[in-house]
């Protein structure tokens, strides 16, 4: 699939839940967030006919995300429907790892083939104090779990506030090399104020040469994360929604004002 300038679209996002067992300072309000209803969240088999009509027509690459994706009950059976469809090239999650100690092993056999860990600090309490009382040992247990399952490259997905020489960025990266991890700076992004840059060490945030469609937890098709434009699958059907994504995405991003990174995913 190309849109109107021309850039290939062939990645598909997938947020499937808008919770997390974390409250990162810089994604969620201290006092939570209003959750999405059951009834409002795609079920499995239409966030897999989504990712059937994205594949047909030219998606070879799929990232599961969230809100956290291990949270989603039954995670592992949706990983697996989708991971059954031919033409998955990449196919990889965006995960707090959490509950991957938990999981690697299945997800692999699933058929997922690599994961992006978010990991902001290497420092047991600032990690406790960013993610309001996350346990940085369940995330160290979880990638070990990912590297003896086989989930590689493993990325670690680093959010800084201006530049990769602050002390927690300095850190996350010398952790990286002892690891044989690799690292990838993401700077703070504000959805709103339009605030966003080139992911260092990605492609995300270069809108010349944008690849991708995000399907939110609700079954919105969005052409781009700084735009409100969205087109529901419930609606219009799916094939309809991307077809319309597709030919609506705009050329650079601007500002969301509708949108939160756990319902989208990032
Ligand atoms: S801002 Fe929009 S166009 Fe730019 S890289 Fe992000 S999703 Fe693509």
């Amino acid at each position: 699939m190309f849109d109107k300038f021309d850039r290939k679209i062939n990645y598909l996002r997938i947020s499937v839940t808008d919770r997390c067992n974390l409250r990162c300072i810089y994604c969620m309000p201290e006092e939570g967030v209003p959750i999405l209803s059951h009834e409002d969240i795609l079920n499995f088999d239409e966030i897999t006919e989504v990712a059937r009509v994205a594949v047909s027509n030219g998606v070879e690459k799929v990232r599961i995300t969230g809100g956290e994706p291990l949270v989603r009950k039954g995670i592992v059976n949706l990983v697996r429907m989708i991971g059954e469809i031919e033409g998955i090239k990449d196919y990889s999650m965006t995960t707090n790892a959490i509950f991957l100690d938990k999981f690697a092993n299945e997800l692999v056999k699933a058929g997922l083939h690599r994961v992006n860990i978010s990991l902001d600090t290497i420092n047991t309490d600032r990690f406790k104090q960013m993610t309001r009382g996350g346990d940085i040992q369940k995330v160290f247990d979880g990638i070990n779990a990912a590297k003896r399952a086989g989930l590689e490259p493993i990325k670690v997905n680093c959010v800084i506030k201006d530049n990769d020489k602050e002390p927690d960025a300095v850190e996350v990266s010398e952790y990286c090399k002892r690891n044989n991890l690799q690292v990838r700076y993401i700077k703070e992004m504000d959805l709103e104020k339009g605030e966003f840059a080139v992911v260092q060490g990605g492609t995300g945030g270069d809108c010349s040469s944008c690849n991708r469609i995000r399907l939110t937890a609700n079954g919105m098709i969005k052409p781009c994360l700084f735009n409100d434009i969205a087109f529901g699958v419930r609606g219009l059907g799916a094939a309809r929604a991307i077809d319309l994504a597709i030919g609506n995405k705009p050329d650079s991003g601007h500002t969301n004002q509708t949108g939160k990174f756990y319902n989208i995913g990032g």
